[in-house]
């Protein structure tokens, strides 16, 4: 079958069975032989490649510009695959598995000396998920290998949740794309450390710390700084999150705090923009969308359903690197929920955080 190529770059698009088993051949094909095949979890797009060549992970490396220090994220087809890459498997990890595996979590285990150390980048622990798309697992399988895979993005860029927004980055960098549409949750996996006694939050996603600490029974260490609003010194517990991600070309300006009175804030900001003769895009709530009116107006979803938000999310970032605006105003959201994840990437893209 001959897919369509973008600057050098398959892209796998089945509409039927016998086509996604030919794609699925294809792409597995490129992986065991160390190339790179970005693909659709239900997060957000991966850049795959085998997470136990060193050659193909220093690419991946390469191919999104990702500084050298932040690890990556082995994806397996399930617990057996992950607890042969890991020195040991407490018991909280086969709760959280058992819980939600295949699924957005990532754990962070001892690694076993076959995990080479550019795919932790040098760290003694590997973070790894079984993901829940029926394509990344079949992939997966088919590949029979497991797949270190960062965000299908160029370093800094929002993460990918279609093929599309991969190609836009990536066309002509790696071997392939396999096309399974938009992404169902849309912003990337939780990651928890389970490396000493207590588990400990390190990136939150679409498994909330409120449904983690149901399952463990156990109170669990939020170390997501962000949240905090502290700024990391020394070496953060995740190499991640010192990184200021997802940056839009325009400021954004992120209004947090309480609902009535940032809804002020949110007007009177816009406002004063536009005063000023600045092209303003204004990213809100259902809720909030009659507050006022502004050049560019994106309905974020529901406050009442982060989950929503969260989708949307990358996609209405994205688009704001396409529009003629100077700048970027967000309302913010309650932090609890899938909110905490939609919060902590807003405050990774602001310039600005406005609280009243
Ligand atoms: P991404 O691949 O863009 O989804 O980012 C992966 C995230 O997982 C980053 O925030 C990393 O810092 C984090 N991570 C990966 N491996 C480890 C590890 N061994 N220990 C702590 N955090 C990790
Ligand atoms: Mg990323």
């Amino acid at each position: 079958m001959a897919w369509p190529i973008i600057k050098g770059t398959a892209v796998l698009k089945a509409l039927n069975d016998e086509d996604e088993g030919k794609a699925l051949l294809y792409a597995a094909e490129i992986l065991k032989k160390g190339g790179l095949v970005a693909f659709p979890t239900e997060t957000v797009y991966g850049l795959g490649g085998d997470a136990l060549n060193p050659d193909t992970v220093q690419n991946i490396y390469k191919v999104k510009q990702r500084p050298p220090d932040n690890p990556l994220i082995i994806h397996v087809a399930g617990m057996d695959q992950a607890a042969r890459l890991v020195e040991e498997v407490p018991p909280e990890a086969f709760l959280l598995a058992e819980n939600f595996w295949p699924g957005p979590l990532t754990m962070v285990l001892p690694k076993k000396n076959l995990v080479p150390d550019i795919t932790t980048a040098g760290l003694s622990s590997a973070a790894i998920r079984v993901p829940a798309h029926p394509l990344a697992r079949k992939l997966i399988r088919a590949a029979e290998i497991p797949l270190a895979a960062p965000s299908a993005n160029l370093s800094g860029r929002p993460s990918p949740t279609t093929a599309e927004h991969v190609l836009d980055d990536l066309a002509g960098r790696i071997e392939a794309v396999l096309d399974g549409g938009s992404c169902s949750v849309g912003v990337e996996s939780t990651v928890i450390s389970l490396l000493s006694g207590t588990p400990a939050l390190l990136r939150p996603g679409g498994i909330t710390l409120e449904m983690l600490e149901d399952v463990l029974k156990q109170e669990v260490l939020d170390l997501t700084a962000e949240r905090k609003g502290e700024v990391i010194k020394g070496a953060p517990p995740s190499p991640g999150m010192k990184y200021r991600h997802y940056a839009p070309r325009v400021p954004l300006y992120l209004v947090v705090g309480d609902y009535p009175a940032q809804r002020k804030q949110l007007v009177a900001l816009t406002e004063s923009f536009l005063m000023q003769g600045r092209k303003v895009a204004l990213l809100l709530s259902l809720e909030s969308a009659g507050i006022c009116s502004a050049p560019v107006l994106r309905v974020l979803g529901s406050r009442n359903k982060p989950e929503q938000i969260a989708k949307r999310l990358f996609a209405i970032l994205r688009e704001m690197d396409f529009l003629d605006i100077d700048v970027i105003v967000v309302e913010g959201f309650d932090e609890k929920g899938m909110g905490r994840a939609v919060m902590n990437r807003l405050r990774k893209a602001a310039a600005e955080i406005i609280n009243n």
